[in-house]
């Protein structure tokens, strides 16, 4: 049997009834760890069900979990749920994210406010919360090096400009400074805190940039390595900087993108 490197380990996963969310939920399972599938909403209970139901059915523990992680009385219940029930948590993974797109000029403060509130101000809050719990435990030598591991899903956004998603291109920006802030912050309590910037992964926020053979053709030309990426991709990042494997590596940002921040547009241009 394959060696489980998250045994004993509680991993919350924000955003994990789709997508990206999922999948990494799925990967922290298999490696051993209790797994809190988080959902926003009664609408997501189904979904959040579904991936549990995976999780068990490979052997993995886990419950689902309802919480706007942008509200912060609700993120301050979930923490205090899942270490009542669980007695503590020691992986975060910071994943959900939506997107408001609109051309800037006419972009509403409502849509500015929401994506911002979701991804940056929702991941604020979890980590604030994860922290607090990190620091309250300490290292427990027989489960983890760390006292705790935050994987923060950014986007390639955090770096490349994005016409048209001013607002959630900001969002991953400030993801990239906040996370880097706050792993200088609790690196000397042992405290690992990382991003993953996905590339072009298919999952339902961006279903109409892969959902017909030309959509995706279009996108290959942005995507060195030729192929849309999948949640596999994502959830093996994922999976490895929340374990020990990964202990020397804190506040920095994983690119699994297939090399679409290299310029591809100079290949043939320089
Ligand atoms: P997705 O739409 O399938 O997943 C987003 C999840 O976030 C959904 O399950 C949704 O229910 C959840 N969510 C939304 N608002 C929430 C809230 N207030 N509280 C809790 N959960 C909430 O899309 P995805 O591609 O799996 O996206 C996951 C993350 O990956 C996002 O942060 C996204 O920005 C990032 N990302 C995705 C791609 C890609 O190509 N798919 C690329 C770069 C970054």
């Amino acid at each position: 049997m394959a060696e489980k490197k998250l045994q004993n380990q509680v991993a919350i996963v924000t955003g994990a009834s789709s997508g990206i969310g999922s999948g990494v939920a799925k990967a922290l399972a298999a490696a051993g760890a209790t797994v809190i599938v988080n959902h926003p909403a009664t609408a997501t209970e189904a979904a959040a069900e579904i991936t549990l139901a995976a999780i068990k059915a490979e052997g993995g523990t886990g419950i689902t979990f309802q919480c706007d992680v942008s509200r912060e009385e609700a993120v301050k219940q979930m923490f205090a749920d899942v270490i009542t029930q669980f007695g503590t948590v020691d992986i975060l993974v910071n994943n959900a994210g939506l997107q408001r797109d609109a051309p800037f000029d006419e972009m509403t403060l409502e849509q500015w406010n929401f994506v911002l509130s979701v991804n940056l101000t929702g991941q604020f809050l979890c980590a604030r919360e994860a922290i607090r719990e990190f620091l309250r435990r300490g290292i427990v030598p027989q489960k983890s090096k760390a006292a705790g591991k935050i994987i923060c899903m950014s986007s390639v956004h955090e770096v490349i400009p994005w016409s048209g998603h001013a607002n959630y291109a900001a969002s991953k920006g400030g993801i990239m400074m906040m996370m880097k802030s706050i792993a200088q912050e609790f690196a000397p309590k042992k405290i690992r805190i990382n991003s993953i910037a996905p590339g072009a992964i298919k999952t339902p926020i961006n279903h109409d940039a892969w959902a017909t053979p030309q959509a995706e053709a279009k996108l290959l030309e942005l995507i060195p390595y030729q192929r849309v990426g999948t949640v596999e991709d994502i959830a093996a990042a994922a999976l490895w900087l929340a374990s020990d494997d990964s202990d020397y590596v804190n506040g920095t940002t994983l690119f699994v993108d297939g090399g679409m921040t290299l310029y591809p547009g100079f290949s043939e241009n320089g």
